[in-house]
């Protein structure tokens, strides 16, 4: 089993694709399931479209929000059908099954995938760190929900079996480790209560500037230690807490 891996289903809509998405983790040894909000489960048609995988659906774990779905993970890829104009950083399913799988040797990862009809919405785009995408034919881009989880499994698959080094040694320190989606999204609400005191926004979009922020420090792969300096920087321009004094030099 890769036991780091969730597989993230956002408000799902049909039970057949929660049952066919559980099989196809199951046949390719992943088994962490997170449902946010679906239509409707659990559900008949879904557990006869999990045939044997009833126990990934047994232990899916159902969340309202996808904020809750991605607690405790250092690495969120989420998936699309389109690749947009933003600047998310973008792999394709094989890099992508690589690098999750890479990821996933030191820490909680999640795979996210959108609701049927609509894909991932720009607020839960926002939450991912990076953005992977099945290549297909120009003309029908949009897989069905559990065929491309089968094939984003099936490259997560390949991977493990070829061995893939981690990607750096274990930190030596907790601190050290990368920090998770919550400790991220408390930064982001830190710094835009700041400019918001700052008056940095002004005629700027705000909503836009802090989609910036969030890939450039999406890109950066913050620690928890760098993210402690930055809020600790913050609260020191916000006035809410004296800068460290300097120990005298002594000569
Ligand atoms: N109508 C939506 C597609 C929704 S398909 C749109 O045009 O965006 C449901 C989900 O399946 C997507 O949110 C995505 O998670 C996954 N998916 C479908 N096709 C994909 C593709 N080519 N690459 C990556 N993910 C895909």
């Amino acid at each position: 089993m890769l036991p780091n891996i969730r597989i993230v289903l956002v408000k799902t809509t049909h039970p057949g694709n929660i049952g066919a998405t559980a099989r196809a983790m199951k046949n390719m040894g992943l088994n962490r399931l997170y449902l946010v909000a679906p239509t409707d489960f659990p559900s008949f048609e879904a557990s006869q479209r999990a045939s044997s995988a009833g126990d990934v659906l047994e232990q899916a774990v159902v969340v309202d929000s996808l904020q809750q779905a991605l607690h405790g993970c250092a690495f969120v890829a989420g998936t699309t059908a389109r690749l947009r104009n933003v600047t998310w950083p973008q792999l394709d399913a094989r890099t992508g099954g690589e690098r999750i799988f890479a990821e996933s040797r030191q820490h909680e990862v999640a795979l996210v995938f959108g609701s049927e009809r609509t894909g991932l919405l720009n607020d839960e785009m926002e939450l991912c760190q990076y953005l992977v995408n099945i290549p297909t034919s120009e003309e029908y881009a949009s897989l069905n929900l559990a065929q491309a989880v089968q094939v984003m499994c099936y490259e997560i698959l390949m991977a493990s079996r070829a061995g893939m080094p981690a990607m750096k040694a274990e930190p030596k320190y907790e601190l050290d480790r990368l920090a998770s989606t919550e400790q991220l999204d408390g930064l982001y609400a830190h710094i835009f209560a700041a400019m918001q005191q700052f008056d940095f926004f002004g005629t700027r979009n705000h909503e836009q500037v802090m989609r910036r922020l969030r890939c450039l420090f999406g890109r950066a792969r913050v620690s928890v230690r760098e993210l402690q300096i930055l809020r600790g920087m913050i609260k020191v321009a916000q006035g809410k807490r004296a800068p460290p004094r300097q120990k005298p030099k002594i000569r």
